[in-house]
């Protein structure tokens, strides 16, 4: 029988890309104003950082989200004191939480989850501190029950130790779990890897198709109706839930 459901966050709760727009573009022009560069330049340097701390850091752990570090590496490289590096990253992830809207149906249906005596739980590639700091902002955070970031785990989706992590702090086998993300390479994959069901949140604009082995949703007021059809079919060798 299923247990509990587990949510990615971003992209998942609420629109990043949205939200990471103003963010850089805020970061860009502070950068720009006072190293004289041009948009294209501070672009250029924004990549060649990303890279050079994945590549230091081994890419599979939450450090290569770490936007401090990010900026660390690109003021190393511009010949700059790294100790712009902490008022950056405040700027990009002051102006991001002020742009993040959570999807309008994002908190009413963890609520309407936890009615059904649903654990929740959040799985996601990021630092802690991040991704508490945004189920808060979205009001998201009186209905989780557990948190898992790959931070914690040393590991990144989908690498199993990420889900492995969530299952037991679900308190259930993988089976007993479904998880929800927008990403079919980390969610999905991963999901489905470790033995949970696997429910593809496809967003506006995405091009639906079928992933063999998952569901697939457009929005996530489907969840409640969903899971309760599925419900008793999870633990069972029964046809899985279209
Ligand atoms: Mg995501």
């Amino acid at each position: 029988m299923l247990k509990a459901v587990i949510f990615d966050i971003d992209n998942t709760l609420y629109d990043y890309d949205a939200a990471h727009a103003p963010a850089f573009q805020a970061l860009t022009a502070f950068a720009c104003e006072t190293f004289s560069l041009t948009p294209q330049r501070f672009a250029e340097l924004h990549r060649s950082a990303e890279r050079e701390l994945e590549i230091r850091c081994g890419g599979n752990c939450a450090a290569v989200h770490n936007r401090l570090l990010r900026y660390q590496a690109l003021l190393e490289r511009l010949g700059q004191p790294i100790a712009y590096a902490p008022g950056m990253s405040k700027l990009y992830w002051s102006t991001l939480l002020e742009a993040m809207r959570p999807y309008p149906d994002a908190v009413e249906t963890m609520a309407r989850l936890k009615a059904m005596g649903l654990t929740i739980g959040i799985g996601t590639n990021m630092t802690a501190e991040n991704q508490y700091e945004k189920l808060a902002r979205i009001g998201a955070m009186p209905y989780v029950d557990f948190m898992v970031t790959s931070e914690e785990v040393t590991a990144e989706k989908p690498d199993r130790r990420l889900f492995d992590a969530c299952a037991k702090k679900a308190g259930c086998a993988p089976e007993a779990c479904a998880f929800v993300g927008d990403s079919v390479s980390k969610d999905v994959r991963g999901a489905m890897n470790a033995g949970m069901r696997a429910i593809w949140f496809c967003r506006e604009g995405e091009p639906d198709r079928a992933i063999p082995g998952a569901t697939t949703i457009r929005a996530l007021s489907e969840l409640p109706e969903l899971l309760a059809e599925c419900r008793n079919t999870f633990d069972t060798k029964e046809e899985p839930c279209p």
